[in-house]
């Protein structure tokens, strides 16, 4: 078996190119049931499922670019997914629309993101086959599978949980030092506090992610607060930036959430300037941050 392939029970963990860093993710698959979770790790593993002609059905964590990017060798395959994430699987524009606002000043960025998506990740509208949801049992012969959707990194992101060899696959609650991503415009913080909760109580002794580490074999334990902890870390710094009363523009030119400019530098300025966006109306919520014209105060 090839050193990519990790196998537990009948479930293999497929180790994404890059340590599974973006633009990859990890794969899953369950070869006895022809079930291929998140089709974008590592291409020759991919193209070998594909040949095999052993793949019958796959199935999406999420919508996001680096969990789709080989779909493309599975066009003839139907794939499922839950519901609140196929809007952008299904149009370009719309895929767009989740990222970019829809906005005359945003339009040379939404260009350059559409074929980005056409020509590093193979991008093609896809219909949904099949929708799943939360609580599911599936019998995939061997083994059950758990859908537990899990809103917050995308209105529709799932994990699942396999119950016999008791092997949970966490998605993009991936336990990494970067913390949670929350740069897309239907992303949601408070549910992501709530999905991570929700997650670490269920009695999983194999934990698998979709980037970097991947594998956990003995409880993530402190991981599940340091991950959540980022979080109240950026607000806490956003806090202590709006000393000086600040506008958006300047707030996300801080870098709190990347640490420095990124490129392409556009893109990531403006999923900085979306992330602090979502902490500043969760700020305004709770009564600590107000807006005085177009800049944001300490109540
Ligand atoms: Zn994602």
């Amino acid at each position: 078996m090839s050193d990519s392939l990790i196998p537990f029970g009948p479930v293999t963990f497929i180790t994404g190119t890059k340590g599974g860093r973006y633009p990859y993710c990890h794969s899953l698959y369950i070869e006895e049931a022809g079930v291929l979770i998140d089709p974008a790790s590592n291409l020759e593993e991919l193209q070998l499922i594909s040949q095999s002609k052993k793949a019958e059905t796959i199935w999406l964590s999420h919508w996001h670019e680096d969990h789709i990017m080989y779909l493309n060798l599975f066009e003839e395959l139907p794939i499922w997914m839950h519901e609140a994430d196929a809007p952008p699987m299904a149009d370009l524009n719309t895929f767009i629309d989740w990222y970019i606002y829809p906005d005359p000043a945003y339009e040379k960025m939404r260009e350059e993101w559409g074929q980005m998506m056409v020509e590093m990740f193979n991008y093609k509208p896809r219909k949904i086959s099949r929708y799943l949801s939360d609580g599911e049992v599936i019998d995939l012969g061997s083994v059950t599978v758990e859908v537990i959707h899990c809103p917050g990194h995308s209105p529709g992101s799932l994990s699942f949980y396999f119950r016999e060899p008791q092997v949970l696959f966490l998605g993009d609650t991936d336990l990494t030092p970067f913390g949670p991503w929350y740069g897309d415009l239907y992303s949601d913080i408070d549910e992501i506090c709530q999905t991570v909760e929700r997650l670490r109580k269920i009695p999983a002794k194999v934990w698998l992610t979709s980037h970097e580490q991947g594998v956990f074999e003995s409880d993530p334990g402190s991981m599940w607060d340091d991950f959540l902890r980022v979080i109240d870390v950026r607000e806490e710094k956003l806090l202590a930036f709006l000393k000086e009363p600040r506008t958006i523009a300047e707030i996300a030119g801080h870098w709190i959430v990347y640490g420095k400019p990124k490129q392409p530098l556009e893109m990531f300025a403006l999923m900085e300037e979306i992330s602090m966006q979502k902490h500043l109306d969760r700020l305004i919520r709770k009564n600590i941050v107000g807006l005085d014209g177009d800049r944001y105060r300490l109540v």
